[in-house]
């Protein structure tokens, strides 16, 4: 079975701007890559690339460089390497909301990564812009009647580690377009932009607002985040 099968099947391409996957983009294998995702809850993707895909874990609290803190990354579907570029506004359907390029760079193995998949233990080394060094996921057991699986992202020991909870309140703006969040979603022409790249929409795309600091909502325990993005 195609491996982006389930991608394709929770998408209308004709209603969003992210990429089918039909033709790959060549790149020199292992990239990283961390969305941030306003969707009815706002989350953060986090993407390693291997055998063609995108693996996906969908991280709520995003991640942190304090290896005490143990952050639940829930499994998600394999995604096109062609999402690796992908920020904009998913306008309707499945993952609505918008959608911005958190961090990116190259991803290292530490070990056999086929077999860290099959056991649930996957060490690495990230060459992010912003998170560097060693990291595992692994997986938990899981519980009876549970459908989705659970991991926990963390990091590990070693000179880019701190002891206090550096993560995604430290940085904000899009690593691609240098927008937050806020300013992605109200961004003008980014609707119309379409992954194959339409130069009009490209020349209508507003400015980021920077006039107007726009009040950054306080980040407090994940179930008691406001949903961001009407879905
Ligand atoms: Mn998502």
């Amino acid at each position: 079975m195609d491996r982006l099968t389930t991608y394709r099947a929770k998408r209308d391409f004709d209603q969003t701007a992210e990429p089918s996957g039909r033709k790959a983009p060549k790149t020199a294998g292992g990239l990283y890559v961390i969305h941030e995702h306003a969707a009815t809850r706002l989350h953060y993707d986090f993407r390693l690339e291997l055998d063609g895909v995108l693996l996906s874990w969908a991280v709520t609290k995003g991640p942190s460089l304090n290896p005490a803190d143990k952050r639940l990354a829930v499994h998600v579907e394999d995604h096109p390497l062609a999402y690796g570029g992908f920020e904009g506004i998913i306008p309707s359907g499945y993952g609505a909301g918008t959608v911005i390029l958190w961090d990116n760079g190259a991803w290292e193995p530490e070990e056999d990564p086929h077999e860290g998949l099959k056991k649930g233990s996957l060490k690495f080394t990230l060459h992010g812009k912003r998170l560097k060094g060693s990291f595992a996921l692994v997986r938990m057991k899981r519980r009876e009647g549970e459908k989705r699986e659970n991991w926990l992202l963390i990091k590990h020991r070693d000179k880019y580690a701190s002891d206090e909870t550096i993560a995604v309140d430290k940085w904000t703006r899009s690593v691609k377009s240098g927008r937050t969040i806020e300013q992605m979603a109200k961004a003008k022409g980014v609707r119309q932009w379409k992954s194959k790249g339409s130069p009009k929409a490209e020349t209508r795309e507003a400015k980021p607002r920077t006039a107007k600091k726009a009040k950054k909502p306080k980040r407090r325990a994940d179930d008691s985040l406001p949903a961001r993005t009407p879905v």
